[in-house]
């Protein structure tokens, strides 16, 4: 048995902030002590309490002056596309077709696909993401490079193959069959491998054919416990494409509904031109919406409605889409979306704004008994924030007492520099 404790500021959500809670679904605890025993969470009090009561041969590091959050959660984001990140493009299928399949091309090459997803898993770690959602390309060896760099630094990842049979190069395409093969191997393989999950990744509607959607339907229906990722209604054009596409569905979404790809751990990214009736089936069947405010404002794509969503009862993680999105860093990520509502006439309060990066993204990912706050039991993934990093937030931050303040200046101006340590199972990276 190991047994740690962490000494800092903590602050965490124990529920949505946005549910009439507010401020009060977050615990703020000053000079707290975090004890550790083999990974996982033992408990959080005040360290004034708990120090008499510990033995003398716990190991302590000593974090004060520091904000501890559990380590942030990104529900959406594609490892093949670092290359890619900030091209200049019009929209997103010009930006897909210019630039991506191109890039994705090169990770039939495994070493590039390992060398690649290292610099990815760097990229998340220092900006304290401890878990993501992502997507690898049409090969099957990008998701086994992907997985196996994952399953080294002990991340709780989920991850799948991208399925496209149609509408893209012919070089990045599988088939309906080879899909289905290809993406059952890797499940056998690595779905609930140490702290690895699966996710069935048909890229969205268009590149796939009805015979490819209903392959990952079935693979859905045999593999219960994996998850679905795939993108809706993240551009207009795109909107439109799909309906031709499939004129038999009433819309876009239901496109997947009719593939039997609505369900919990379904994740979605984009979801901005929604219906009513989308936002009811997507929350009636357990589907989470992946917000990724970077990505949206970047490709031009839309302003996705937080409200709105909530109102409907849909689950919404936070997401970078890196290389759609312009930043790895999820402090950069929420204040984005924080602009993005503000445009929309909705002020989200900062406690909100913690949420959807981590307990939130925990509750998308049907992931939220093992991650995203402190609770007793739950592994020990978190980040450890500087609020003296640079020297605008030394001045910033020292003027206010209030862990929540603090940390949305931290939000506001931070980026990987606030970020001084990420733990992942108890352990410093
Ligand atoms: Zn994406």
């Amino acid at each position: 048995m190991t047994l740690k404790a962490i000494r800092a500021d903590f602050l965490h959500c124990l529920a949505d902030p946005g549910a009439g809670a507010g401020a009060t679904a977050c615990e703020d605890l000053a000079d707290g002590l975090l004890v550790i025993r083999d990974g996982l969470i033992d408990g959080l009090q005040p360290a004034a309490t708990l120090l008499p009561l510990l033995g003398g041969d716990i190991e302590i590091e000593d974090w004060r002056g520091h904000l501890v959050v559990p380590g942030f959660v990104d529900t959406h984001a594609h490892y093949p596309q670092v290359d890619v990140i900030a091209s200049h493009a019009t929209q997103l299928l010009d930006w897909l077709e210019r630039y991506t399949y191109p890039e994705e091309r090169k990770f039939a090459e495994r070493s590039h696909a390992e060398a690649v997803a290292t610099f990815f898993l760097d990229r998340l770690i220092e900006n304290g993401t401890t878990t993501a959602a992502v997507f690898c390309t049409v090969h099957p060896q990008s998701a086994e490079a992907f997985f196996a760099a994952a399953e080294q630094r002990n991340l709780r990842m989920i991850a799948g193959k991208c399925l496209m049979d149609r509408h893209c190069p012919e070089y990045l395409r599988d088939t309906a069959e080879s899909a289905y093969r290809e993406s059952k191997a890797l499940i056998e393989r690595w779905h609930g491998k140490g702290r690895l999950g699966y996710a069935i990744t048909p890229r969205f509607a268009p590149t796939s054919t009805p015979a490819q959607l209903a392959a990952c339907g079935r693979l859905a229906r045999e593999h219960p416990d994996t998850w679905i990722q795939s993108h809706v209604a993240e551009s207009k054009s795109e909107v439109t494409w799909a309906r031709e596409l499939f004129p038999g569905s009433r819309s876009y979404l239901d496109v997947y509904d009719r593939a039997g790809l609505l369900r919990e751990r379904a994740v979605y990214g984009h979801c901005i031109w929604l219906d009513d009736a989308d936002r009811a089936r997507m929350a009636a069947s357990g589907t989470a919406a992946a917000f990724c405010p970077t990505s949206n404002l970047f490709l031009g794509s839309g302003l996705y409605d937080y409200r709105q969503a909530s109102a409907a009862g849909v689950t919404t993680g936070l997401a970078t889409d890196v290389g759609g999105g312009t930043s790895y860093s999820m402090l950069t990520t929420m204040a984005e979306g924080y602009k993005v509502q503000q445009l929309l006439g909705t002020n989200l309060h900062p406690a909100e704004l913690l949420y959807l990066a981590t307990l939130a993204g925990a509750q998308a990912l049907g992931l939220a008994h093992r991650i995203g706050n402190f609770a007793p039991g739950k592994e020990a993934d978190f980040a450890v924030l500087a609020p003296a990093a640079t020297p605008q937030l030394a001045r910033r931050t020292g003027l206010r007492e209030n862990a929540l303040d603090r940390f949305f200046a931290l939000m506001m101006l931070g980026d990987k520099r606030a970020v001084a340590a990420t733990y992942v199972m108890g352990n410093r990276f």
